[in-house]
């Protein structure tokens, strides 16, 4: 089933789902349904509220509406490094692209940036936000449209193997997304900010212009401590629109009891629960591909790894993001 309709990707991981094969979906850890059975609410079946949901967004046959200010800028961030920011951010924008919803991600990890590279767009980057500042170029000429969804536009602050540059800080970053907001064709749907790891000057930097928070975790006690602690300093700064993507989940090791469930991350985060993706060997070989290959577009960009997951996640919670 084709993608251009959004929702189409989520209808088709209902499909397979009747009465008594979810229980065992849920069971044999599928994150789509962990996903679903999180936003049901417990007295209906989930296949009765899928198909209201279903019948909902055909009868309308536009994109899902979003709730709260447009621009939604969502920083995606963990405190932990090598959870799957950049996966996220990357996912994440693609599917809402996608949506035909228009995103722009800006890669905020300034010193070890790797979003244009997994969205095949790692020659492209001409110009940064550095030189939007200094007044060496426009706004627009440092925005990379993405090769296949024109809607998703990438932003990189500087060029590669930079350190942050001296003076770029939480109210340069602000002033990049006014600046986007008030473009003359007009203010993307979505500001997606990939932050770098750690709570340091780069960490501030990026969640400074944000009004929303989607952290990464995957089920281990360090990321999970970082991420309660990250959680903590979002909300200082107050942004309390906080929701949790647990990534790299192993069902068979949850079986064995050799990793955390889903359920015990939610109760030491107590944060609401976005969705949880599974570990995925197409992330890597994606990755790899790029570089074994020199192809100029990654696979990543042209396939996505998880998206199913992503789409399954976005097109039942698009209002929620
Ligand atoms: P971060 O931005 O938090 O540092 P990345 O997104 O760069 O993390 O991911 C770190 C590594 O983990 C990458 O090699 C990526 O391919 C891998 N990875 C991320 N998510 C998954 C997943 N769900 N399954 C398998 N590998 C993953
Ligand atoms: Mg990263």
């Amino acid at each position: 089933m084709g993608f251009e309709h959004g929702i189409s990707l989520s209808l088709t991981s209902f499909r397979s789902c009747s009465e008594c094969s979810l229980s065992e979906r849920i069971a044999a850890g599928k994150s789509s349904c962990w996903g679903i059975k999180r936003l049901l609410s417990p007295v209906q079946h989930p296949c009765k509220v899928k198909a209201f949901k279903i019948t909902s967004v055909l009868q309308w046959n536009r994109r899902p509406q979003l709730a709260g200010q447009v621009p939604r800028v969502v920083v995606i961030t963990s405190g932990k490094g090598g959870v799957g920011k950049t996966t996220t951010t990357a996912n994440i924008g693609l599917c809402l692209a996608r949506l035909d919803f228009k995103v722009v991600a800006i890669d905020a990890d300034v010193g070890l940036r790797n979003l244009d590279l997994l969205l095949g767009l790692e020659n492209r980057v001409n110009y940064t936000a550095m030189e939007v500042l200094n007044g060496e170029c426009r706004l627009d000429q440092a925005l990379i449209r993405d090769k296949r969804w024109t809607n998703l536009e990438l932003l990189c602050i500087n060029k590669p193997r930079y350190k942050m540059p001296l003076g770029f800080g939480g109210k340069a970053l602000t002033w990049l997304v006014d600046a986007l907001k008030k473009r003359p064709e007009g203010s993307p749907d979505f500001i997606l900010i990939d932050c770098p790891a750690g709570i340091d000057a780069g960490f501030i930097t990026a969640i400074t212009p944000a009004n929303e928070a989607v952290l990464v975790t995957t089920p281990d006690i360090t990321s999970l401590r970082d991420a309660d602690r990250v959680t903590g300093l979002l909300e200082c700064d107050g942004i309390k629109d906080i929701k949790m993507i647990v990534n790299r989940v192993r069902s068979d090791m949850i079986k064995g009891e050799d990793m955390m469930s889903v359920l015990d991350v939610q109760e030491m985060l107590g944060l609401p629960l976005l969705g949880v993706i599974p570990e995925d060997a197409e992330v890597i070989r994606s990755s790899l591909e790029v570089g074994g290959t020199g192809q100029h577009e990654s696979s990543f960009g042209r396939r996505g790894a998880c998206q199913e997951e992503f789409s399954a996640i976005l097109g039942l919670s698009t209002r929620q993001l």
